[in-house]
């Protein structure tokens, strides 16, 4: 009897598991891969027939307020995220259909959890935004623990700045140079798309 019970249990379990429909995407790609285009573009698409939350961690001090895309230099208001604030409150009362996270390489623990946590309870649809490594070729640690939780992974595709092939690193920018070394705060560097050849060789326009 207790058997039956729990395979009973197991298979309402499947079923609510199977039923569950929301998703969370992972968009990944090099700098000027179109990652706030595509942001744009989603929101663009969805907002007659969704209520969308557009969110960016504080961490980016670039374009702070909004989600900024060179490709064709638009700009649209998003919600600021706060260390140390949690989601619920930047969210507060209104009840969102789709969450869209642009730069979510920044994300810490706690946010990311909340982020994993409102997804399984909510059938609310949250893709996130951001590079995958940083430009001494590691990977994020955000982006680790994303790939980890996410449904699916899509690479946003760019080309090298300067041969055309497509770019892999995202290269900092320094006195005319690549560099390969030092802080991993971005504010006030240049960095660009570079493919394998061109990153490893510094090789530059
Ligand atoms: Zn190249």
């Amino acid at each position: 009897m207790l058997k039956y019970m729990m395979l009973t249990l197991v298979f309402m379990l499947m079923e609510v598991r199977l039923s569950k429909s929301n998703k969370l995407k992972f968009y990944y790609g090099t700098i000027s891969s179109g990652k706030s285009l595509e942001i744009l573009r989603t929101y663009y698409l969805n907002r007659d027939s969704k209520k969308i939350a557009l969110v960016k961690p504080s961490v980016d001090t670039r374009n702070i307020g909004v989600i900024y895309t060179r490709f064709g230099d638009q700009t649209k208001e998003c919600i600021t995220w706060n260390e140390n604030e949690t989601l619920s409150q930047i969210l507060g009362e209104t009840k969102y259909d789709m969450i869209l996270i642009d730069e979510c390489q920044f994300l810490n623990d706690k946010q990311l959890n909340e982020i994993n946590d409102l997804y399984l309870e909510f059938d609310v649809d949250i893709n996130l935004y951001g590079l995958l490594r940083d430009y001494q070729q590691n990977i994020f640690r955000a982006s680790m623990v994303i790939l980890g939780m996410c449904d699916s992974i899509i690479e946003m595709t760019s080309k090298c700045h300067t041969c055309g092939e497509d770019a892999k690193q995202s290269a900092r920018i320094e006195n005319g140079k690549v560099v390969y070394e030092g802080n991993l705060i971005s504010v006030g560097f240049n960095y660009v798309p570079l493919c394998n050849y061109c990153y490893l060789n510094g090789v530059l326009k």
